[in-house]
């Protein structure tokens, strides 16, 4: 059995497909994948959010029945849906306690859904969701122990121990982004103080870079927000690059938390590696090398040295694979 799929797998001959969901606040991202994780065709529709909830559950429905007829998949061929929300969810029942940027609360969106599609449907946190997806297919593959960490609008993350996400009793376990790293730090949406999300987003390091061109410490800085009107965590890099210093503290900053932060994961978990994906993590190399400077300086020897700390390589496929898993770890597997 296993043997058989394996081979057809690898001759892309499989003949039954699994749905992975991405629910964004901008956008609904669809794919159809084959049992090893590789998209066979992708879609993505914007996300009625003002329409509700059942407007977004009818849509993400009715793209999936679209993508499958396109392609000549009948339900039959298919294995299930995984979805991935921006929330804490309960994945037993599949039940979105809430997720703001959808304008869900307490939907029971896995019920709905196999209303709906007649699939079975497995829900998951989006954070969640791409560390997954980079444990399958991605810069995770080989190992199940592993932590993703997501630079972008704030900072997500998701810890998979021996293959497993860690959920805790309300599904917001792996929130990395709110991990303290300054008691005396500015506070967060979250309500808390000095969390990692306020020093290593692409928000806080904007936020620093315009003030250091409001407060006349960096000319290069205040000229590109001039003639912009706004600033992108890409700018600081630009900007420190050209020798910037004020730039370059804004960087060191937020690489020295985010590599403070991610320490104290390491020293608890021991992951094999730990993944960094979203915007800001673009900047690569330069990034990379001084979070690892931080991350050594607080991690125990033997977990720093057991580490690797690697950019994401799926991007924004990383949510659809990764809802992809779910339906194979219940489905195939
Ligand atoms: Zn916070």
């Amino acid at each position: 059995m296993k043997d058989e799929f394996w081979t057809r797998g690898v001759l892309g001959l499989a003949k039954r497909m699994i749905i992975g969901v991405d629910i964004g606040g901008t956008t609904i991202k669809v794919a159809l994948l084959d049992e090893l994780g590789n998209i066979i065709a992708k879609t993505q529709i914007p996300t009625p959010v003002p329409e509700g909830e059942d407007a977004i559950i009818h849509q993400m429905a009715a793209t999936i029945d679209q993508l499958m007829e396109e392609h000549g998949f009948s339900k039959e061929e298919t294995y299930g849906i995984g979805i991935g929300v921006p929330g804490p969810v309960d994945i037993e029942t599949g039940f979105v306690y809430e997720a703001v940027n959808l304008g869900l609360k307490d939907t029971a969106l896995k019920a709905k859904t196999e209303a709906l599609t007649g699939l079975p449907t497995y829900v998951e946190n989006d954070a969640n969701a791409a560390a997954l997806g980079e444990m399958w297919c991605g810069a995770g593959r080989g190992t199940d122990n592993l932590i993703a960490v997501t630079l972008g609008t704030g900072i997500g993350g998701g810890i998979i121990i021996d293959g497993k996400i860690v959920h805790g009793v309300k599904g917001v376990g792996g929130e990395i982004g709110h991990v303290t790293v300054n008691p005396d730090g500015p506070l967060c949406n979250c309500g808390k103080k000095g969390c990692m999300e306020r020093y290593g987003s692409a928000t806080a390091i904007i936020l620093g870079l315009e003030k250091a061109a409001m407060e006349g410490r960096s000319m290069y800085l205040a000229k590109q927000l001039a003639e912009k009107g706004s600033l992108t965590a890409k700018d600081a890099f630009d900007a420190a690059a050209e020798g910037d210093s004020a730039a370059q503290e804004v960087i060191d900053q937020a690489a020295f938390y985010t590599g403070f932060g991610l320490s104290h994961i390491a020293n608890l978990l021991n992951p094999a590696k730990i993944v960094i994906g979203g915007g800001v993590s673009a900047a690569g190399d330069v990034l990379f090398k001084l979070i690892r400077k931080s991350f050594d300086t607080y991690t125990w020897k033997i977990a720093a040295e057991s580490c690797e700390i690697l950019p994401a390589t799926l991007g924004n496929d990383a949510g659809v694979i990764g809802a992809g898993w779910l339906v194979k770890q219940a489905q195939v597997m």
